[in-house]
């Protein structure tokens, strides 16, 4: 089998160790069946673990420098990194050893010399195991009604990126939207109607979100949220304002609204600077604040604050 077919979408092994020999000898075992990308220092595979997010890390113990223990602890610390599974490859065979590994949270153990047929049936296993994974957590984080994210991967997402952003010194940006009249339109047309309709809403604001690292999700009922890593207030109201008038460009037909004909959404957005003195849900209440505040003026129409701090 050649590099040709179609390599993406082979499972990504990250196979790290400082020896060019032994990773000319895991990449010659398995490139046929997997996309094999190297690293020969702990530094270098922390860095190519993040930002390739591999399937499987093979981990090397002995390194100068960093060694491959610690180089365990720091992925497993990342939430980044957390769930790729680690098999540790050493020469060392003391059940010590082994124990150590498995007990910073590494998958499985390989000794040295490596026989091909070994390594290549616990890498197989583990990357069933990694798919497996996958598919139950893309269960767990999507909503099953619209497709798009739910609260709890924008729970956690937005989490991470606080954290990210605090470091960094860039601002976070959030939009609450909650459609208008949504329970006279359910009244009026049926919750099998009134679902189609939420569909037709998240696919709309979903068109107007697409930059990499935004992320948009159903926060719950008829109310979803959007986020927007380092977006200053101006470019959040532009968000805000857009995906307000993708939504009435839909012309939903909403005969019971007390706004219009048509089916409209309040949004509310907030901006703010993620420091050690401010916290996520603040700007989260913020965002509902701004929200309600629409929905006082009227709906249909996009509120924002920035948040001093
Ligand atoms: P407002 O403009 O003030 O937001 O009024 P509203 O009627 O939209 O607000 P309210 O919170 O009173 O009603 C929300 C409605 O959304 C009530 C609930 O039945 C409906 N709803 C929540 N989740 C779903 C859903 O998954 N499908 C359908 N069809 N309706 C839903
Ligand atoms: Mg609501
Ligand atoms: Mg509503």
């Amino acid at each position: 089998m050649s590099e040709s077919t179609a390599p993406a979408d082979k499972p990504r092994i990250l196979a790290v160790d400082d020896q060019r020999l032994n990773l000319n000898i895991m990449h010659g075992l398995l490139k046929d069946d997997y996309q094999v990308m190297v690293a020969t220092t702990g530094e270098q595979a922390i860095k190519a673990a993040i930002s390739a997010q591999p399937d499987l890390i093979l981990l090397d113990i002995n390194m100068p420098g960093m060694d491959g223990y610690e180089v365990c602890q720091r992925l497993k610390e990342d939430p980044m990194t957390t769930r790729i599974p680690i098999i540790f490859i050493t020469a060392l065979t003391e059940s010590e050893d082994e124990t150590r590994g498995l007990e910073l949270g590494a998958a499985d153990y390989i000794t040295k010399p490596l026989h091909a047929s070994v390594v290549k049936a616990r890498v197989r296993t583990q990357i069933r195991l990694k798919r497996q994974n996958d598919l139950l957590e893309s269960y767990a984080f999507r909503d099953g009604l619209t497709g798009l994210a739910n609260r709890r991967a924008f729970d956690e997402r937005s989490a991470l990126e606080w954290n990210r952003l605090q470091r960094a010194g860039e601002p976070l940006s959030t939009i609450m939207i909650d459609v208008d009249h949504f329970k006279l339109y359910n009244d009026s047309y049926g919750h099998g109607q009134g679902d189609e309709c939420l569909r037709a809403v998240a696919r709309a604001l979903a068109q107007r979100v697409q930059r990499a690292g935004d992320m948009v999700a159903r926060y719950g009922g008829e109310e979803f949220v959007v986020l927007l890593p380092d977006a200053d207030h101006g470019a959040a109201m532009a968000v805000g304002e857009n995906l307000r008038s993708a939504v009435e460009a839909l012309r939903l037909e909403h005969r019971a609204s007390k706004v219009t004909d048509h089916v409209t959404i309040s949004v509310g957005v907030t901006t703010g600077r993620p420091s050690a003195e401010s916290n996520l849900a603040a700007l989260l209440q913020g965002a509902d604040e701004m929200l309600y505040a629409c929905k006082a003026a009227g709906r249909n129409t996009v509120q924002g604050r920035e948040l001093s701090r």
